[in-house]
């Protein structure tokens, strides 16, 4: 496709919200499935990878660079495809600002992804972590999604179960990376009032606010309201969201963890497994406020790491080891990354 236009050496600082990292040495958007194609396939011929990248807002760059091409999926579109008055299913673009998505289902009234308002990020982004937020996931309310299979040279269907989602994870970031393009989700919503009970930190804020009537619209606006107050804004303060997994452990763990720290917050997972949630491991560890190789541990959510003056990859990961040593020296609990590398 001659009007695609493919740039060379590109800083990917300028395209990931933690602003840190080497170049890519070509990238290209892409805005059809036609494009995809065309880039995969001349990819292919010249023996170089593809790295997908949406909102940049979930992967970090490296200081090496990436020796390929980065393609920008900027695939748009936003179709009710069908709506019987009590549940309605939508196909939204991959390249489609998540927010905004939520914003417009919201606006019709619609509930399922009201509480994953005001993630950065595209729609086509989502299912890769199969994010979530305050108790709702993607992988609760995606049915299916179109993909281009870089394998097989063409355009798939998955359905949510061959997504092979679990908590923050998705075969697109585990045995699949790398092989499949996202260009548009179908998701399914409700004409209907989200129920309590919520999660504790948004129940905390309609409380406070004598909520008592509940709307997909009012849910945004308290978790608006919430991560405006407890997250860094990443055009301000460059940031990548949660930097690090909530830790899964198992019983004999929990049993062991409990003994020493009683009040250890913990939640039961459908597999059996407990949720701990990192940003209290690393609080405890005494890392909140904490300013390492120039990143900062967020004071109000120990979780997220800004950059404050970190000049490279090598200081981010000198930051996040020293957390995770951290973590491990006083727990025994290995934490992870959660954006993904480029
Ligand atoms: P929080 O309310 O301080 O709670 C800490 C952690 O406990 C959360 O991460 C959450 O796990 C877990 N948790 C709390 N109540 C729970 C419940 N009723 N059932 C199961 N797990 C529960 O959390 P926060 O850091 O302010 O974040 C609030 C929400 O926004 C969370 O859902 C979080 O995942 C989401 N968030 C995601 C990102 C990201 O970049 N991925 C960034 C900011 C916030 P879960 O994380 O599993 O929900």
């Amino acid at each position: 496709m001659d009007h695609m236009e493919i740039r060379t050496e590109i800083p990917l600082q300028q395209y990931t919200t933690m602003r840190l990292g080497g170049t890519a040495r070509f990238m290209a958007s892409a805005t059809s499935v036609n494009e995809v194609r065309e880039l995969y396939n001349s990819a292919k011929v010249q023996g170089i990878p593809i790295f997908v990248l949406g909102g940049g807002s979930n992967v970090i760059a490296r200081d090496e660079g990436f020796e390929g091409a980065v393609l920008l999926n900027r695939i748009k579109g936003f179709a009710v495809l069908t709506d019987d008055g009590q549940t309605a299913t939508i196909k939204v673009g991959a390249g489609e600002i998540w927010d905004e998505v939520v914003k417009r289902t919201v606006a019709m009234g619609l509930s399922g992804i009201e509480a994953m308002s005001a993630i950065p990020g595209t729609a086509g982004a989502a299912p890769v972590q199969n994010v979530g937020a305050y108790g709702q996931e993607v992988a609760d309310v995606l049915t299916e999604l179109e993909a281009y299979d870089s394998l097989a040279d063409r355009v798939v269907t998955l359905d949510a179960a061959e997504c092979g989602f679990s908590y923050r994870h998705s075969i697109f970031r585990g045995e699949a990376s790398g092989r499949y393009c996202i260009l548009s989700i179908i998701i399914k919503l409700h004409h209907a009032a989200p129920k309590p009970p919520f999660y504790a930190g948004l129940q905390r804020y309609l409380t406070d606010m004598n909520i008592t009537t509940f709307t997909p619209q009012v849910i945004r606006d308290a978790v608006m309201a919430i991560r405006f107050d407890k997250l860094p804004d990443p055009t301000e303060r460059p940031n990548a969201g949660s930097f690090f997994k909530n830790a899964l452990i198992e019983s004999w763990q929990l049993s062991e963890l409990r003994e020493q720290y009683p009040d250890v917050p913990c939640y039961d997972m459908p597999d059996g497994r407990h949720k701990v949630p990192t940003g209290w491991l690393i609080e405890q560890a005494g890392l909140k406020g904490a300013l390492l190789h120039g990143m900062r541990v967020h004071d109000k959510n120990a979780l997220v790491l800004i950059n404050e003056s970190a000049t490279s990859y090598h200081d981010l990961a000198a930051a996040r080891d020293a957390i995770i040593q951290a973590v491990y020296d006083k727990f025994h609990i290995q934490i992870q990354q959660e954006p993904l590398e480029i």
